[in-house]
């Protein structure tokens, strides 16, 4: 199966990524993890992506388009997108070579959820370094605060999730990022929109409903 996961950051993409790709075996391709992973091996793209990271600007289109690109051809199995598509024209570059490739997305998923709410999300993430957990500092705690549950490894907070950037962030999102939702959907594909201002479960069950649908469909 070939997924989309729109929404803003924090909607709560990659948690909800982690449970699809577990249920149903595709890729998880997150261009956030891609970049902090180039950005960890001192790679030329993770230098040159660094500094509108750590603002909360987007990467130039012209990188991640090549960069995703990449990452899906390799995905034979399937893939679920995160983070990407983030502006209208990384959209129609990925319907352009999807088209060059004879493929489709199976489904587009909009995760719904208020700025209000978005900001408590950003700024109580704590990630694992090692294995890449996510969770939340009141909302999804490990058992012994601090350390992740699978490794034992310290929590880390995202530079990029302290308040002074979470405010860009958010303004980047309303400025660049959520026209991509008017853009698929002029593009005649269905949007699958989520409250995901409910808890992580009720989102996940909200989502595999949805995912079960789709794949009656598809078969
Ligand atoms: P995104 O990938 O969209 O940026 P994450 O999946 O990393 O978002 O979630 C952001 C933060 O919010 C994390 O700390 C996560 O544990 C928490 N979170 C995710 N979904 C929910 C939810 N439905 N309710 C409460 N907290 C959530
Ligand atoms: P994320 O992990 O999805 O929150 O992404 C972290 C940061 O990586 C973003 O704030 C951007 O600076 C950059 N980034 C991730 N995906 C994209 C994208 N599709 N286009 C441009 N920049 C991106």
């Amino acid at each position: 199966m070939r997924l989309i996961l729109l929404g803003p950051p924090g909607a709560g993409k990659g948690t909800q990524c982690k449970r699809i790709v577990a249920k149903y075996g595709m890729a998880h391709l997150s261009s956030g993890d891609i970049l902090r992973a180039e950005r960890a091996a001192g790679t030329e793209l993770g230098i040159k992506a660094q500094g509108y990271m750590d603002s909360g600007g987007l990467v130039p289109d012209d990188v991640i388009i090549d960069m995703m690109t990449g990452a899906i051809k390799k995905a034979a199995g399937g893939y679920v997108l995160d983070g990407f598509p983030r502006t209208v024209v990384q959209g129609e570059e990925l319907d352009k070579a999807l088209v060059a490739a004879g493929e489709s997305i199976e489904g587009i998923v909009n995760l719904v959820v208020d700025d209000k709410i978005i900001a408590g999300r950003l700024t109580g993430r704590r990630s694992c370094p090692r294995c890449g957990a996510v969770y939340h500092v009141a909302n999804l705690k490990p058992k012994v605060e601090g350390i992740c549950d699978k490794d034992g490894e310290k929590l880390m907070q995202r530079e990029d999730d302290k308040p002074e950037v979470v405010a860009n962030r958010l303004k980047t999102y309303h400025e660049q990022t959520a026209a991509v939702v008017g853009y698929y959907e002029s593009t005649g594909k269905a949007i699958i929109n989520i409250d995901a201002g409910q808890s992580v479960d009720d989102v996940t069950v909200s989502v595999f409903s949805e995912l079960e649908a789709l794949c009656s469909q598809v078969e």
